[in-house]
């Protein structure tokens, strides 16, 4: 079976750019796991449902459609039948999804449409709890990491890309709350797994990355 390799890490680490990058090269899906998280915080959001109250959640849980389409080998978030795409990428819908992602309802949930995505093997699969969680047992682990500084650029120039419009210091008081909530909280925080290998981009590009895993895989396969 072709292995399962997990990215976990911080907001704006550069997890997203270098999974896709690295699926791309390996022929291999790419699992983006903050879409699942994101996905119901959007229709939370929506339904105007307090992403605090675990009661409320619990229904949002119960009455809520979330599966995953494997497009082109990368897979797509639709929740309720709707294809939920570019909805999910604001950084109000990341700061609820880190609020509902510390209930364990939501993260139940979600725990077993990941695994059966991942269950074949030939995937990379990025997320906070990849290889805490989800893929105890994934034969590569990697912890991206990157200065706070250059998380928040990075996340600004993304989301200028797209054409919202955006202040830095928004940027950096949204992620700084993200990172603190994803870190502290008391299920599944983010971690480097046992076994993973700790990568700093701070002064790396995606291709550096990238390589950088390859040879850890390579190492792995000797
Ligand atoms: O990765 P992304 O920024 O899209 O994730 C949005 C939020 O979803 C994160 O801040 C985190 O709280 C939550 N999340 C999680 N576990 C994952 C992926 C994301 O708790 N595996």
């Amino acid at each position: 079976m072709k292995p399962v390799i997990t990215i976990d890490g911080p907001a704006g680490a550069g997890k997203s750019t270098v999974s896709k990058a690295l699926a791309a090269r390996l022929k291999f899906i790419y699992l983006d796991t903050g879409a699942l998280y994101r996905a119901l915080a959007y229709k939370a959001l929506k339904c105007r449902i307090d992403v605090n109250d675990p009661d409320k959640l619990g229904q949002l849980c119960s009455n809520t459609d979330v599966i995953l389409k494997n497009k082109n080998r990368a897979m797509s978030v639709f929740v309720d039948g709707e294809d939920v795409g570019n909805k999910i990428r604001t950084e109000e819908v990341g700061l609820a999804a880190s609020t509902l992602s510390t209930f364990p309802v939501v993260r139940e949930k979600l725990l077993y449409l990941q695994r059966e995505a991942g269950g074949r093997g030939g995937i990379v699969a990025e997320g906070r709890d990849m290889g805490s969680v989800v893929f105890p047992d994934a034969e590569i682990k990697i912890f991206l990491d990157a200065d706070v500084g250059e998380r928040i650029r990075r996340r600004h120039d993304q989301l200028v890309e797209k054409n919202s419009s955006v202040v830095l210091s928004d940027i950096s008081r949204d992620m700084q709350a993200r990172d603190h909530q994803d870190s502290r909280r008391k299920i599944a925080p983010l971690v480097a797994a046992p076994g993973a290998i700790i990568i700093d981009s701070t002064s790396l590009n995606v291709s550096q990355v990238v390589e950088k895993i390859l040879e850890h895989i390579s190492g792995v396969h000797d």
